[in-house]
C-alpha cells in the first residue's frame, strides 16, 4: 500500500508535500508530483497538506482517479 496523488495536482504542483515526506519519496513530473510506491511509509504526512486534495491512499483513490495508481507506479519503474 502507499499514498497516490492524482489530477488536482496537475498544473498547482504545490509541493508542500515535498516538503513534509519524512522519506523524500515525492519527485517532481513534468505535470505533477508522483510518490514512489516501493518507499512510501503510509505516514499520511503529505495527505493532510495537499491544498487541492489530491493525494489519497491507495485503497481510497476515488474511481475516476483509479489510473493515478499505475502512473506514480510507472514514474519510478526502470530507475
Ligand atoms: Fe511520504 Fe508519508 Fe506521503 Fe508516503 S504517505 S508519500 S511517506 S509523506
Amino acid at each position: 500500500m502507499a499514498f497516490v496523488i492524482t489530477s488536482p495536482c496537475i498544473g498547482e504542483k504545490a509541493a508542500e508535500c515535498v516538503q513534509v515526506c519524512p522519506v523524500d519519496c515525492i519527485e517532481e513530473g513534468k505535470d505533477m508530483y508522483y510518490i514512489d510506491p516501493e518507499i512510501c511509509i503510509d505516514c499520511g504526512a503529505c495527505e493532510a497538506v495537499c491544498p487541492v486534495e489530491a493525494i489519497y491512499p491507495e485503497e481510497e483513490v476515488p474511481g475516476e482517479e483509479e489510473k493515478y495508481i499505475q502512473l506514480n507506479r510507472d514514474f519510478f519503474q526502470g530507475r
